[in-house]
């Protein structure tokens, strides 16, 4: 049976980083496998439907790469779905729950309950007085089927409930294993909703059997629902798939993962710079390293690698730092025309434009120390104009202002009469001035600590001969004129 694996989320409007990770899990598991990852939404709650959530959900998957195979997808920004076994979309199943809940009714294994919200309340109140677990007391079960009929006929509202089974029910979870729990602990679900809507727990049963999906990966959330889903496959007489509930992913302080803390929206986190192929890598190790130490993997080497049975089942902690590490690892494997493309629209929105030519090598040269796209526009400012910075930065702590002084006035007179096409390429820039260090017997830190300084005008920056060639020329010898200046 070819493995079919699915990410099912409810379009919130946004798309959790939890469920990134949950989505990718699948994604490995069905690429692997050589089998199918399908993209269902389940959008049965009305009251949270968020117009446009899909579409933006849609977009999100396009970024991070993790298009489904079977599903809905954006052609030319108008959601399409692909694939035999759909809709894939829930609210366009409705006569499919309804066919199936009636099949339910009709074995006794579902029943009709009208009882209001106020009294539904009510028992959640008295029962949490007296400590006993908050269940339907199945006051509508005892109704003769004469007295269902006529209060169906009569228009009054209701919804259909699961009649839970006497026993005890139990499945392997392939990242916890077994879980057995006594059917007494099950509430008699509500399965159609008043307004016609199945619940998540109908619905998800009907469709991952409808959709031949042979993988439910979930979040952890989601394993006190899984009993109800196994006895609604014991009901419909099928087969129940594989389960696997991932570990929560937490704070830094082992709380529960959560917008107070931080951004927990992929959107927010490519908005700050981040790459949607570091996230990927980094969500992927959220609860699982296939190889202990190494933290950089690719698409084919996570494909490769995955194991589900070695996800852990304890909490995995979302650790900012180690993100920004790995985003700094992917943005230092861009080549610098890739990087102008990708930081250009954080520049656009703080308002800076900057020369292309300027801002590839600026790229080139600062790259290794960016973490996040976003970097690029405090670093862009010391290229566009000197900053502000203190003299007393220019002297190397090894000499003083008169020594840093003279040797900026050497480096100044020798590159005056070099030829100008060194500047086309860092290495004659460095072969020049280095030439000129031995010519004249120096020491290097003497004379390019100054040199990196003043056209830097930073304590840390990259080395002179790269701030040289990609300030070019005439922006070089400018810089090197004004702190001879400022150390007079
Ligand atoms: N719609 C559920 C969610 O929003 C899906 C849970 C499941 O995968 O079964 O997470």
């Amino acid at each position: 049976m070819s493995v079919r694996t699915r990410f099912a989320p409810s379009p919130t409007g946004f798309l959790h980083v939890g469920g990134l990770r949950t989505a990718l899990y699948n994604y490995l598991l069905a690429r692997q496998q050589s089998g199918t990852y399908i993209l269902r939404v389940e959008d049965t709650d009305r009251e949270r439907f968020v117009p446009g959530a899909v579409e933006s959900l849609l977009r999100m998957f396009e970024r991070v790469n993790l298009l489904p195979d079977e599903g809905p997808r954006l052609v030319d920004g108008i959601v399409e779905q692909f694939g035999d076994v759909g809709p894939y979309v829930q609210s366009e199943r409705l006569p499919i729950y309804a066919e199936h809940a009636r099949r339910l009714l009709d074995a006794g294994a579902a029943y009709v309950c009208f009882c209001s919200s106020e009294r539904l309340d009510g028992l959640r109140k008295q029962q949490e007085i007296a400590k006993l677990s908050t269940k339907y007391d199945r006051h509508c079960l005892g109704l003769s089927g004469e007295e269902v009929l006529r209060r169906l006929a009569g228009g009054e509202s209701h919804v259909l409930r699961l009649r839970v089974p006497e026993g005890k029910t139990s499945f392997d979870d392939v990242i916890r294993g077994n879980i057995t729990i006594d059917n007494s602990e099950v509430d008699d679900q509500v399965l159609i909703k008043s307004d016609g809507f199945p619940t998540y727990h109908m619905a998800v049963v009907v469709d991952d059997h409808l959709m031949k999906i042979t993988h439910v990966i979930r979040g952890e959330e989601w394993i006190s629902s899984t009993p109800k889903h196994v006895i609604l496959y014991r009901l419909f007489g099928w087969d129940a798939p594989l389960f696997a509930h991932l570990p929560l992913l937490l704070n830094a302080d082992k709380s529960k993962l959560s917008k107070r803390q931080g951004d927990v929206a992929v959107e927010d986190y490519l908005a700050k710079g981040y790459l949607p192929e570091a996230l990927v890598n980094f969500v992927a190790l959220l609860g699982f390293n296939p190889k202990g130490d190494q933290e950089i993997y690719t698409m084919e080497e996570l494909i490769s690698l995955f194991d589900l049975s070695k996800v852990n089942v304890s909490g995995a902690v979302f650790d900012q730092a180690k993100l920004n590490w790995m985003n700094g690892q992917y943005v230092m494997k861009k080549t610098a025309a890739e990087l102008v493309v990708l930081v250009r629209p954080f520049l656009d929105t703080a308002g800076k434009t900057v020369d292309a030519a300027l801002l590839q090598k600026i790229c080139a040269i600062e790259k290794t120390r960016m973490e996040r796209l976003t970097d690029i526009v405090e670093i862009v400012d010391a290229y566009v104009s000197m900053p502000a910075f203190d003299s007393a930065i220019l002297v190397w702590k090894k000499a003083d202002a008169a020594d840093s002084r003279a040797n900026l006035v050497g480096v100044r007179d020798h590159l005056s009469t070099v030829d100008e096409s060194i500047w086309n390429e860092i290495a004659m820039v460095e072969t020049s001035i280095k030439g000129y260090i031995e010519a004249k017997g120096l020491s290097n830190g003497n004379v390019l600590w100054p040199t990196r300084v003043a056209l830097s005008g930073r304590a840390a920056s990259p080395g002179p001969f790269e701030l040289a060639w990609a300030l070019g020329k005439d922006e070089t010898m400018r810089r090197l004129e004004s702190a001879i200046t400022r150390l007079a």
